[in-house]
């Protein structure tokens, strides 16, 4: 089967498209022939070396397809999604049957893998790791990239003020599409928490939704009012070096913490619901997924260099 292969971890270049043996399923496993793969920033920091895997290495964790070789409740032919398998960016894969969700009939594999991951984590993020209500006011940083888009929804659809932060006008307009209430180009010069501040009669915000982390966790603790939240969920800007816990104390009692999706999705209840929950809204027509970007697999190097050089918006997928 043709795969994405690192072989040495690096930039986008370090991606290589090979002729490598079918994967076979073990027990519980499924083999899945792959439609569509999610590509998602996690795969730039496993490529990057920033998250470790014994090279070489397949890419990719996410993805949409049909079943070749059923296990568990899984027939062969059926219709499966998935956001915890790697080597993903190919033909076929195997998933654990456990960690594989079906996909309704309403949804096309597109907007599947759209939803998954993305949806699951934003999902995650408003409901479990700081239950927006309606009345709090929100900061959400890269609001028209796929986390943040959806974030946006689903923070306004709770009654919430959705603040984004973008950085063009394109960007701009989707982050206002999916329910921000006001934009902040965080790429001009200018202080964003006095912007924030200005926004919040001097109060701040309740809570940050911050992926972007190296160049935005300073502004973002300052934009926060007391007792204020500050969800660190992603690091796309690079890595936040360690913290001191006084600077919490000395901007107002705040909260820090750093979520992922998978402590979230443990037990296969979790991951049910949270999957259900996404794509029950998805096919509602609630939650709109924005399929910004489609390569064929073997540009995949391409995907990674375009996510990284800021130059897309809401989902990027590999057609594969
Ligand atoms: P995005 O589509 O949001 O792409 C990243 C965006 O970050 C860019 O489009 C850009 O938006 C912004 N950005 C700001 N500074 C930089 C920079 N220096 N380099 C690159 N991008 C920058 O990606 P995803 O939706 O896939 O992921 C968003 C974040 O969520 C990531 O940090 C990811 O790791 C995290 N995540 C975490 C999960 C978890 O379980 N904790 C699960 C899923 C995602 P702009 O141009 O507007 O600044």
């Amino acid at each position: 089967m043709i795969a994405a292969q690192v072989k040495r971890p690096g930039g986008p270049a370090a991606i290589e498209i090979v002729e490598t043996p079918d994967p076979v399923p073990g027990q519980g496993e499924l083999l899945v022939s792959v439609s569509v793969a999610g590509v998602n920033y996690v795969d730039t920091y496993y490529r990057s070396g920033l998250y470790l895997r014994q090279p070489p290495f397949g890419l990719g964790t996410e993805g949409v397809g049909t079943v070749v070789v059923g296990a568990g409740e899984f027939q062969v032919g059926d219709r499966v999604a998935w956001c915890e398998a790697p080597n993903s960016y190919a033909e076929l894969v195997t998933v654990p049957a456990d960690r594989a969700v079906r996909v309704p009939a309403g949804l096309t594999d597109e907007l599947a893998v759209g939803a998954l991951l993305q949806g699951m984590t934003a999902h995650c993020l408003v409901d479990s790791t700081f239950p927006v209500a309606g009345g709090d006011v929100v900061l959400v940083h890269a609001a028209a990239g796929g986390v943040g888009l959806l974030l946006t929804q689903l923070a306004s659809a709770r009654g919430a003020r959705v603040i984004g932060t973008v950085s063009t006008d394109e960007k701009a307009a989707l982050a206002r599409e999916a329910g921000a209430a006001e934009v902040i180009r965080y790429d001009r010069p200018g202080s964003l928490a006095a912007e924030v501040l200005a926004l919040t009669e001097g109060e701040g915000v309740h809570v940050v939704y911050d992926g972007v982390g190296a160049t935005t966790f300073d502004l973002s603790l300052a934009s926060l009012r007391r007792r204020g939240t500050l969800v660190l969920f992603g690091t796309a800007s690079g890595p936040v070096p360690p913290v001191d816990p006084q600077r919490l104390r000395l901007g107002g009692s705040l909260y820090l913490t750093r979520p992922t999706l998978y402590d979230h999705i443990v037990t296969r209840a979790e991951l049910e619901h949270h999957a259900e929950a996404v794509f029950d809204a998805v096919t509602a027509g609630e939650l709109k997924i924005r399929v910004g970007h489609e390569y064929p697999l073997a540009q995949a190097r391409q995907a990674h260099e375009d996510l990284q050089g800021r130059r897309t918006t809401g989902k990027l997928l590999l057609r594969i």
